[in-house]
């Protein structure tokens, strides 16, 4: 067994856990973006967050939801990234699913991703091209 959040909920490797039940697990990042930047994972291993069951999801982010309302109360923030990375393009390392809560606070100056304007034509186009696919999965 390879994957370091599967040895993290073994107690393998030691983690700051934040929260803990039968299926879930929250912990601090160890290089986190912001103080307190947190990881919410499931103890059954997937591996990413379109790879788990919905059942499971349901639950993950329940567990979430009030870790994340808590880690924001603790580090006087008024806002979070609440994310998850989805393969190597979109910057996942560790691929066992999980969320990461990063609180944030006004003016923190952590810069988020920059923003293009579409090409002439392309808006509708990719539209489509994504309520083709939305219905083919519906059949
Ligand atoms: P991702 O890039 O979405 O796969 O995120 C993986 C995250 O796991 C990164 O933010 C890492 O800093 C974090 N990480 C890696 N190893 C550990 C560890 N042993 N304990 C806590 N967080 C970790
Ligand atoms: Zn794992």
């Amino acid at each position: 067994m390879s994957c370091i959040f599967c040895k993290i909920i073994k107690g393998d490797i030691p983690s700051e856990k934040i929260y803990e039940d039968e299926k879930y697990l929250a912990f601090l990042d160890i290089k986190p973006v912001k103080a307190g930047h947190t990881l919410v994972i499931p103890k059954k291993h997937y591996d990413n967050l379109l790879a788990a069951p919905d059942a499971e999801l349901e639950g993950l982010l329940d567990v979430a939801k009030k870790v994340g309302v808590a880690v924001m109360a603790a580090t006087g923030s008024d806002g979070m990234n609440f994310t998850s990375n989805i393969g190597v393009s979109a910057g996942q390392v560790i691929f066992h699913t999980h969320f990461h809560l990063i609180p944030r606070k006004t003016g923190d100056r952590l810069v988020s991703w920059p923003h293009r304007e579409y090409a002439n034509g392309e808006l509708s186009k990719i539209g489509q091209a994504v309520r083709e696919k939305i219905t083919s999965q519906k059949a």
